[in-house]
């Protein structure tokens, strides 16, 4: 037997073993039938190389020709199937040709070396077809994706140099003939790909050819040891390989399972060790009821994986206005996520998908907000040191997430290593929901209940302060006593005032529903400084405009936006009891609000400045609570609701003040629209 058909059919045998594989696999895999399609052009191409280096025949020539057209339809077949490519040119093309070709051979042209050169030319050009599509594809891919594709091109450009040599060996000519071997090793490569559903790093792939070999070497060493030197009853060599089948057969899965793990340290050192730790994990976890030992041990295991440089883990604050760090490894720039200032950030992970890296850089952000958002959560990446974000979410609620990054690789995480994480993060949920923090959650929707009804009674409370208010108004007042009139006039006040708080406690509780759109910031104080000179104050008090030049529009609610000034503006007011200056000043700046100093977006700066005292530490402290107030009159809601409502414009009001100077409250807003180059808005 010649080496060409020695060679070709040890390829058509492993092709059939590999082809068995795949049919009979239990997991039905995408592109399982045009790539079975493609192994039995193979397959067909290397019996018909065996049966034509034996017999030389006419008959086993057009055999091989008609392999190698079915080598060529294949090819193109599988590749623009695999690549999901919608039915071009190139698929008719391949299939008529093969056609028309096929019956050419069925004449006597069969028998030429014209025909046996034009096939060979179809083959290879489709081959080549083949691999220059997933070149194209390989330019366009992710950046972790082309690495993974390179190889595979690679691969399939020695596997056509290797066969185009062979089909000249086949003719005569003294070449090596490797292109069974590399065409071989090619389609098994394919199988791993096919059968793992997505390309696979080249170091795992070494891993699971190596594994192969070394199991094959092995169980042939079995074999032999048993078959040759004969266990067993003289001459009975059935028994013996019998006996070594049994043998082989019996030891065949943890033997199998051995050397994968084996593989596996040699060669993916990292994911193998993380594979192992989150499956440790895995196991604790269900004893882990306590959150602290739940975050410490997730990152112990993460450490001990050696996969990751930084890793935190965050929890929902008690009072659910955040999420507070317990616990990382390695520097961490931002130990408390603000649900208000990273909004986008949470709401990408409520999706409950694992947010990565690569995912937020390669998005396309159609339009200025959602290049915004795209900058946000880039930003909020680096203030994470997080590669990959997996969220804790249980029943649409967000408690925490996992943040995981590896700075010494430029490549993100493969799809298997996120898969393994995200797996364990599912087992962090149902401990969570087993745990205290949980029960603080409900507590909180419990106080949220309050809230609600809170409303609902402060509701019912306004309507009969109504009807009181009315009825005292009517009641005929003696107009001699004078002890009666100041007794309805405490009652007009005092319930003027209730329901003063009453309508200010709603605004407080009642849900966010701004209209958000471009509006003009110096209309917007012009109104208030008409409205504040209208009203009474203790002292006289002048009102003051300031409006920078080329004021760009701000994206807020006009309404919300005047109610927040008239509220400082009247603060302002009543603290200058000896009357003084009120300033209403607006300015485009690159300052940026505060929390986020990186920011350099161009915004438009808000401030509110009186004369008057100033205020103490003290006050200062108390300012933003709810009810905090120093006056006898007053509700303590004014800067309450002002803070609220001005976060639902991505902003807080900053406070400047020095007893005896006055004070300053300044606030940013964003713009409607980007500016141009001249500063004034597109
Ligand atoms: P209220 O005006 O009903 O008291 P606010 O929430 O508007 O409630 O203000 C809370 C407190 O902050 C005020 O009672 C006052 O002590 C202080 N304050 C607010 N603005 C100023 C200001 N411009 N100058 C001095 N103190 C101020
Ligand atoms: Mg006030």
């Amino acid at each position: 037997m010649s080496v060409h058909a020695q060679s070709a059919l040890i390829a058509a045998i492993l092709l059939l073993a590999m082809g068995i594989n795949v049919a009979f696999q239990e997991k039905r895999v995408a592109h399982r039938l045009t790539f079975l399609f493609w192994i039995a052009g193979f397959f067909s191409l290397n019996a018909a190389i065996f049966a034509f280096s034996l017999s030389g025949g006419a008959l086993t020539l057009r055999a091989l020709l008609f392999a190698g057209l079915l080598v060529a339809l294949s090819t193109v077949y599988f590749f623009e199937r695999y690549l999901q490519k919608p039915a071009g040119v190139w698929r008719t093309l391949s299939t008529s040709t093969s056609i028309v070709v096929g019956l050419l051979i069925l004449t006597r042209l069969g028998e030429t070396l014209f025909m046996a050169g034009l096939v060979a030319l179809f083959a290879v050009g489709s081959y080549g077809y083949g691999v220059f599509s997933l070149y194209q594809r390989m330019r366009e891919a992710s950046l972790v994706e082309a690495a993974r594709l390179r190889y595979v091109v690679l691969f399939g450009v020695s596997s056509i140099l290797t066969s185009g040599l062979d089909l000249i060996a086949l003719f005569g000519v003294g070449v090596p003939s490797l292109g069974y071997l590399v065409n071989t090793i090619y389609v098994f490569v394919w199988m791993q790909i096919i059968q793992k559903s997505r390309l696979l790093d080249l170091k795992d792939l070494l891993g699971r050819g190596l594994g192969l070999l070394i199991q094959s070497v092995l169980i042939s060493l079995v074999f032999s040891a048993l078959v040759r030197w004969g266990v067993g009853p003289e001459g009975t060599s059935f028994f013996s390989t019998v006996l070594a089948s049994v043998v082989i057969i019996v030891t065949f899965d943890p033997g199998k399972r051995l050397i994968e793990l084996w593989m596996g340290r040699l060669f993916f050192v990292e994911t193998f060790e993380l594979d192992l730790q989150m499956s440790l994990l895995k196991r604790e976890i269900s004893s882990l009821i306590d959150v602290a030992a739940l975050s410490e041990r997730l990152l112990e295991r993460l450490r001990a994986s050696k996969r990751v440089t930084h890793a935190s883990v965050f929890l929902m604050e008690k009072a659910g206005r955040g999420y507070a760090c317990q616990r990382e490894i390695g520097p961490l720039q931002e130990r408390r996520v603000d649900m208000i200032q990273r909004r986008h950030l949470l709401e990408a992970l409520r999706g409950g998908e694992t947010l990565t890296r690569a995912q937020v850089t390669h998005e396309v952000a159609k339009d200025m907000e959602a290049r915004q958002r795209q900058l946000e959560l880039q930003e909020a990446l680096d203030a994470l040191s997080a590669d990959l974000i997996f969220p804790f979410l249980s029943s649409g609620r967000l408690l925490g997430f996992l943040c995981v990054q590896d700075d010494r690789v430029r490549e993100p995480f493969s799809s298997h290593e996120i898969s393994l994480i995200a797996e364990v993060t599912a087992r962090v949920v149902n401990a969570l929901e087993n745990s205290a923090l949980f029960e603080r959650l409900t507590e909180k929707d419990r106080l949220s209940a309050i809230g609600e009804m809170a409303a609902g009674m402060a509701h019912e409370i306004r309507n009969p302060l109504g009807a009181i208010k009315a009825a005292v108004q009517l009641l005929e007042l003696d107009e001699e006593d004078e002890e009666q009139q100041e007794l309805v006039s405490v009652i007009l006040e005092e319930t003027n005032r209730l329901s003063l708080v009453l309508s200010q406690f709603l605004d407080y509780a009642r849900p966010f529903k701004g209209n958000m759109a471009a509006t003009s910031i110096g209309r917007v104080l012009e109104r208030v400084a008409t409205l504040v000179r209208t009203e009474d104050w203790p002292g006289p008090i002048e009102v003051r405009v300031e409006l920078g030049p080329k004021l760009p529009k701000v994206y807020a609610d006009g309404d919300l936006l005047q109610q927040i000034c008239l509220n400082l503006a009247r603060n302002a007011c009543e603290a200058m009891e000896a009357g003084g200056t009120l300033t209403l000043k607006a300015v485009a700046s690159r300052e940026g609000h505060p929390g986020r100093p990186g920011e350099s977006l161009p915004r438009v700066q808000v401030a509110v400045s009186d004369t008057g005292p100033g205020m103490t530490e003290e006050v200062r402290k108390n300012l933003f609570i709810p009810f905090f107030t120093t006056k006898r009159k007053g509700t303590g809601l004014g800067l309450a609701i002002s803070q609220r409502l001005l976060a639902h414009h991505q902003s807080a009001i900053r406070v400047d003040s020095t007893v005896g100077m006055g004070t300053t409250m300044r606030f940013t807003l964003p713009l409607a629209a980007p500016l141009g180059d001249g500063g004034a808005p597109r």
